[in-house]
């Protein structure tokens, strides 16, 4: 199937328009045009290679909505016109007990990602920032009509990223939670922190986001270079999610969990963290991770959204400010996602 696109064609180069082939839609397949695609700061960290391993060309983008335009023979819960979102898992073995737990990013033989990833049968795969995409219906979500479109795309990995450990820690009323750095996921983490009823503190290093902070639902803001700011929370919360893009010093914030606490580090950084073992046997604290989230789990978020009305803060640009967009995203100047507006990808 013909694609149309941007790729990075090495680490240096900026994304250029780029044609390209898609496997045909098989029995199980939904075709999908893209209406809008997230920049999440994991496209840049692959774009650039921060992580190691980029394939390229490379199109990025996991964060994706449109409308179906095509379905295989098989697919039930579909039908060309409906409004559908891809994320960031398009395989997994189906058969792992994790796969079968619902759990299918920590599959055992290994998620295949939405772009720069190779699937079981070799092919590479090519992400959204493009004009369509072919997924299997497993990993197509359903969207609501009541919400904003272009504010949505990014619920499909900055949302369910966040969503997803705030559920597994059992945050809700009666927790202090903490979410560390303001920008995609932690806008987020913000939003379902607070509609899940936590006493919610954001930090940040941005002291011009602390009013919207406070509008997003926090509770408290603590700008986290203040150290009396930051000392006043020692041993309090149940909980801490990292949303933090680059190294920073994160024995500061195990620091402030209380008697089995923990802290989960969301973001990943392209360093190894250090950590101070004192930090972590005082009050028998936790750090952890998470990735993203289960395909039924993204499900029952983009439900939750619609139910609670929750959409992302999205500055919505055009193809032709991609490389402002990852300028900006970089140096933590975005409000608080910015999403790709499909109509400007002219073939
Ligand atoms: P983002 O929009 O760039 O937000 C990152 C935020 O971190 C910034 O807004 C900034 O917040 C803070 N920050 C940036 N540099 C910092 C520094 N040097 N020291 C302290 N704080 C700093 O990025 P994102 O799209 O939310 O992604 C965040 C991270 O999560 C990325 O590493 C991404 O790859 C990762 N990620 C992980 C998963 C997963 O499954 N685990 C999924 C998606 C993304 P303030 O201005 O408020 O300080
Ligand atoms: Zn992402």
């Amino acid at each position: 199937m013909k694609s149309f696109g941007y790729a990075a064609q090495t680490k240096t180069s900026p994304l250029t328009p780029f044609h390209f082939d898609r496997r045909e839609p098989g029995p199980t397949d939904v075709v999908v045009a893209i209406d809008y695609c997230g920049i999440c700061h994991s496209d840049i960290h692959q774009v650039r290679d921060e992580w190691g391993g980029s394939m390229y060309p490379m199109v990025p983008g996991h964060e994706i909505v449109g409308h179906v335009t095509a379905v295989g023979a098989s697919v039930t819960k579909f039908k060309p016109g409906d409004l559908a979102g891809v994320g960031v898992t398009v395989e997994t073995c189906m058969a792992c007990e994790n796969c079968k737990a619902g759990a299918e990013p920590y599959c055992t033989k290994g998620m295949v990602g939405t772009y720069n990833a190779k699937t079981y049968e070799g092919d590479i795969t090519y992400g959204g920032y493009a004009d369509n995409i072919v997924a299997p219906e497993h990993y197509v979500h359903t969207i609501s009509p009541k919400l904003d479109l272009a504010a949505v795309a990014p619920l499909l990995c900055a949302g369910i990223t966040t969503y997803s450990p705030l559920r597994h820690w059992g945050v809700g009323p009666n927790k202090k939670v903490g979410v560390v750095g303001l920008g995609g996921l932690g806008h987020m983490g913000l939003k379902f922190a607070h509609s899940m009823g936590a006493h919610v503190v954001q930090f940040t290093t941005s002291e011009n986001k602390i009013e919207d902070a406070k509008k997003l639902g926090a509770d408290e803001v603590v700008i986290s270079k203040d150290a009396a700011a930051m000392a006043k929370h020692a041993s309090s919360f149940d909980f801490i999610l990292d949303c933090v893009s680059a190294p920073h010093d994160i024995n500061a914030y195990l620091g402030l969990l209380r008697l089995d606490g923990a802290l989960c580090l969301v973001g990943l950084p392209d360093q190894p963290v250090a950590t101070s073992p004192f930090a972590l046997v005082t009050n028998r604290r936790s750090l952890s991770g998470s990735m993203i989230g289960g395909m039924k789990e993204t499900q029952d978020m983009l439900d939750y959204c619609a139910e609670k009305n929750i959409v992302s803060e999205i500055e919505l640009i055009g193809y032709d400010r991609l490389e402002e967009a990852y300028t900006r995203v970089v140096k933590g100047d975005v409000k608080y996602r910015f999403v790709l507006d499909g109509k400007t990808l002219n073939a």
